[in-house]
């Protein structure tokens, strides 16, 4: 990963979301992506030119962008119209974004268009978190890395984090996943934890 002064940074063209630019790289804002929390709290997994990524509710592509200038290609899944529209914009500008307008829980909807990927990257606020990761676990290289963006509150809004944490992780176990570690994303994203997963 590029770090620049202490700041994350991507390699690629600006004017994306109104980033701010570094020394000619983009600036990737820990309180706007989560997977740049992650990278700021120490646990994030690097990122290589030659990876396939999919990236489960890409949303206007924020992230999308900054992912697509450090890797191959971005499989990018959204499922509302409105930041599809922004995500296909992101996709014009950098060719190696597929946008694909499906249902997370449905992967047989994108099946025919997904690659097997180095990593599939999760963001999706749906109370069954663990059972989107299991769903679209056959995308993954028997090698591959799951990142699961965690809602707590998306889970159970009444719930202690650390208790949705704790169950999410049994989830996965139990699903044939390592849980390799679970990092809460605070102060940038509260009730947030990434979930950085393997396979058994
Ligand atoms: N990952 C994005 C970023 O960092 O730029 C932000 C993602 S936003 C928190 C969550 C997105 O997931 C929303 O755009 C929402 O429409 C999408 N989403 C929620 N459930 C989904 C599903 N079942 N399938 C596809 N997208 C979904």
């Amino acid at each position: 990963m590029i770090w620049i002064d202490g700041v994350l940074v991507s390699p690629g063209e600006g004017g994306v979301y109104g980033e701010r630019m570094l020394k000619d790289h983009r600036v990737w804002d820990p309180r706007r992506s989560k997977l740049a929390a992650l990278f700021a709290k120490g646990g994030g997994r690097d990122l290589d030119p030659q990876m396939r990524i999919l990236y489960l509710g890409a949303a206007n592509g924020t992230t999308v962008s900054h992912v697509a200038d450090y890797v191959e290609s971005v499989y990018a899944v959204e499922f509302a119209p409105r930041p599809m529209q922004d995500l296909i914009e992101v996709a014009r500008r950098r060719k190696n974004v597929v946008p694909i307008m499906a249902d997370a829980t449905h992967p047989v909807e994108y099946a025919p268009l997904v690659e097997e990927v180095d990593m599939v990257i999760q963001d999706v606020a749906q109370p069954d978190q663990a059972g989107i990761v299991l769903a679209n676990l056959p995308f993954l290289k028997q090698d591959g890395v799951y990142i699961l963006m965690l809602k707590t509150r998306s889970v159970d809004v009444r719930a202690d984090p650390d208790a949705v944490i704790t169950a999410t992780v049994r989830n996965l176990e139990a699903g044939g996943l390592k849980v390799h570690a679970a990092t809460r994303l605070e102060p940038f994203h509260r009730d947030h934890a990434a979930l950085v997963c393997t396979r058994k």
